[in-house]
């Protein structure tokens, strides 16, 4: 199983490496597109226009680094759709000899990383300022995070797949819309200083929330999945209890 040291080697590599990947620049024609879908409430990117190719890319550079396997372009392309199709693809991983918790962490990470190069691509373009949705106006998944900014402390939520920020009231549940007080609790954690959870008692989702007006420096995100998860079991343990 990956430690933590570990995870931030992976992590910084696939950084360094997408540096050196080219993406086709937004010209007129593709931003006249994603400036239309946001206009109409639709996220700027489909499904289809996942940066594939990158990720691609990515997967096969750490597992050669770190599995000392080179795995053919091909093999990798089918690897990166079936981790897209089902988030876990163990069968795959035990036949290439690869660790499947291991493989699994590769191939996630690799397509994150593609995928925020790319909605980078779109962010410097299009502007978010009227979007009010719970969904990435990037890409239309879910938010994982949220982040109260410097200075006012203005609600942001962050996207669980791409990490587009965008504005969000600063009252009301992310996953349900749910604004009654009553409803929604904020939670806090000593270990976890600048971070509070919002639970709501009515879809039992919950949010973690990153205070950037306390905090010294805004978190990584991929490593706060990983170091902000003793404050999900306690708010599992809360949500049984409540
Ligand atoms: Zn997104
Ligand atoms: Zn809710």
């Amino acid at each position: 199983m990956i430690n933590k040291k570990e995870f931030t080697e992976i992590l910084e590599f696939l950084e360094e490496h997408i540096a050196q990947i080219d993406m086709v620049p937004a010209d007129d024609v593709l931003q006249n597109l994603w400036q239309t879908r946001l206009a109409n409430d639709e996220s700027a990117l489909r499904e289809n226009e996942f940066p594939l190719n990158a990720a691609v890319c990515l997967v096969i550079e750490v597992i050669s680094d770190r599995e000392k396997k080179i795995l053919p372009t091909i093999q990798a392309e089918q690897l990166v759709l079936r981790y897209l199709d089902q988030q876990s693809i163990h069968p795959d991983w035990q036949q290439i000899g690869i660790l499947p918790e291991n493989g699994d962490i590769y191939v996630h990470l690799s397509c994150r990383i593609a995928l925020e190069k790319m909605a980078k691509l779109v962010t410097d373009v299009v502007s978010l300022a009227s979007w009010d949705n719970k969904e990435c106006p990037v890409c239309g998944d879910s938010p994982a995070f949220a982040c109260l900014e410097k200075g006012q402390g203005k609600r942001l939520l962050v996207c669980g797949a791409c990490l587009t920020q965008w504005r969000y009231k600063r009252i009301g549940c992310a996953f349900c819309n749910e604004e009654n007080p009553e409803k929604l609790k904020i939670v806090t954690a000593e270990e976890f200083p600048g971070w509070s959870a919002t639970v709501c008692l009515t879809c039992k989702g919950y949010l973690k929330t990153a205070d950037l007006r306390t905090l010294t420096s805004t978190p990584n995100w991929y490593k706060a999945v990983m170091e902000t998860l003793p404050l999900d079991y306690a708010l599992t343990l809360h949500e049984k209890s409540t």
